[in-house]
């Protein structure tokens, strides 16, 4: 049953992954790449890349596009919007099954990614019912006004994690708000991005307002360079965060880059077991540890607390039961893993205790060439070291031992990322104190993976995030969109003053 389970994950075809301009799927001359199931290696995708002057095409069709759309009343865009909302969840398990096979999340996962996408387009069907403008009379005779306007084209480039997800974070928000949008999805996972843009030509977006383009580095460096482009998101590691952020930010655009992290779960010892178990292992074994908002470090307080050792227990309990392939996925390369297993080698001889060892667990049976690696739990890690301190993005858990709150928080808080940490307590004082000590911009208590649910924004600090506002929710609609202030008066003044 397992087995089949995973097997329907795996299209038999080699699907061809084109660009999408000008609302057809169009064959890049620039050369190609493959793409490969992370669950056994196989085959799955050819993608072609686009030459400069097929992104030229793309970019004309988008701004062209983009003029008649954004004439259009939000309500009449919102349908659109609608349909598609229909088309996703009537397609969502095909779906699924497609990011789960070229991404290698379990088929779950995979869903529960593409609802959470969904929930950002109904915020998203919302927009035409908040705040898009506002008028006051400013003195006798004198009105100001402002409106939200579209920005006109802009770009998204997105990670290999979530696949739908992240695209989705986006989508729905910048086409409502009435820009073109330009996604470059993950080299690694681009066969998604055939389902979605599908799904919006289904519902009626006109041509060119969703616009796919295929590649890398060079196809991302093509769209931001392009004049069109008016306003660059990205959501991916913090190194290729600040180049996209620093390359469009001086062209004079707009930039919003998420990046990596290294997530911590502060766990006391008054925690409920029943909380503290699964909410810490699911966080740092779903998706495979590949998440960024996975827990990473484990701050432990309380030196020899019989309470902690039998927290860290069922920790280690929960992670041992869980079953590669149908409880978790695999990782998206074998170079990944590769790095994932030297890394705990390091780490065990830089004194790291193993409670758990993902290396030693097998492959499901029928999926050896794939890319697995088992929940690895690490005690005795060093602050400050590899374990402690680096983004690994795997199932890897490395247990800090600290002697009080206050030296879990200085650990938390010497970390260079920012993206998520949790508290496990029953204490709503001491909870209080890690919300306010963290350095993160999201916080969990009792929630392993804080990620905020809609209208409420996503979105880290420091080496996490590079610019101003969060991705989703109401922190983005100033993001994807500009206000435009009208002052008007239509008589003439007898009575001026010095506003007139
Ligand atoms: P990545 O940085 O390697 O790639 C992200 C995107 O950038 C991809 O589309 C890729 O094709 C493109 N890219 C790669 N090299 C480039 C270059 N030199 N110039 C321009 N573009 C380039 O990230 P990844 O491995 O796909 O994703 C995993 C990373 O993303 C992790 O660090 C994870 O923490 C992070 N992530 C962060 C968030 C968040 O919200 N902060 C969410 C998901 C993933």
């Amino acid at each position: 049953m397992a087995q089949s389970l995973i097997q329907t994950q795996i299209p038999w075809t080699v699907l061809n992954c084109d660009n999408f301009i000008a609302g057809a799927w169009v064959k890049g001359l620039a050369g190609s790449l493959s793409v490969h199931s992370p669950y056994n290696g196989m085959q799955i995708g050819k993608v072609s890349l686009p030459t400069t002057a097929q992104v030229q095409t793309a970019m004309v069709s988008a701004s062209n596009a983009q003029k008649a759309w954004a004439q259009l009343p939000i309500k009449e865009r919102s349908k659109v919007l609608y349909q598609f909302r229909n088309i996703l969840l009537r397609d969502l398990d095909s779906i699924a099954h497609l990011k789960s096979s070229e991404s290698g999340k379990t088929f779950s996962e995979a869903k529960a990614g593409l609802m959470k996408g969904i929930e950002v387009l109904e915020f998203a069907l919302s927009i035409q019912n908040l705040d898009l403008g506002g008028k006051v009379e400013v003195s006798k005779g004198v009105t100001c006004e402002y409106r939200r306007e579209p920005l006109g084209v802009i770009a998204n480039i997105t990670p290999f994690n979530f696949p739908a997800m992240v695209p989705m974070w986006t989508i729905p928000i910048a086409i409502a708000l009435g820009n073109a949008y330009v996604w470059k999805p993950s080299d690694k996972t681009p066969l998604t991005s055939l389902k979605i843009a599908d799904a919006l030509s289904e519902a009626g977006l006109p041509a060119g307002i969703m616009t796919v383009l295929q590649g890398g580095q060079a196809t991302v460096e093509a769209i931001i360079d392009h004049p069109v482009v008016k306003a660059v998101g990205f959501v991916g590691s913090t190194k290729i965060a600040k180049l996209v952020y620093q390359r469009a930010t001086q062209l004079g655009k707009r930039a919003l880059a998420l990046g990596g992290a290294k997530n911590h779960i502060v766990l006391l010892p008054d925690a409920n077991p029943e909380m503290s178990g699964p909410g810490i292992s699911d966080s740092f074994t779903g998706c495979a540890g590949q998440r960024c908002m996975a827990a990473s470090v484990l701050l432990a307080v309380g030196k020899n607390d019989p309470q902690i050792e039998k927290h860290i227990q069922n920790v280690v309990a929960r992670a041992s039961s869980l079953k590669l392939g149908p409880d978790m996925g695999a990782l998206i390369t074998r170079q990944q893993k590769e790095f994932l297993i030297s890394a705990i080698d390091r780490i065990e001889k830089a004194g790291g205790k193993i409670l758990l060892d993902g290396r030693k667990a097998k492959a499901p049976e029928g999926f050896e060439g794939g890319n697995w690696l088992g929940p690895t739990i690490i005690d005795q890690v060093q602050p400050g070291s590899e374990a402690a301190t680096i983004e690994l993005f795997g199932p890897i858990l490395s247990i800090v031992r600290c002697q009080d709150l206050s030296e879990a928080m200085r650990i938390e808080n010497s970390v260079e990322y920012g993206n998520a940490c949790s508290v496990f307590t029953s204490s709503g004082a001491l909870a209080e104190r890690v919300s306010r000590e963290a350095s993160t911009g999201m916080v969990g208590i009792n929630v392993g993976v804080p990620v905020p649910r809609e209208p409420f924004s996503f979105g880290g600090t420091n080496a996490s995030k590079f610019g101003h506002g969060d991705i989703t929710g109401h922190q983005s609609l100033d993001f994807w969109s500009s206000i435009k202030k009208i002052t008007t008066k239509w008589e003439a003044q007898t009575d001026s003053n010095w506003m007139s």
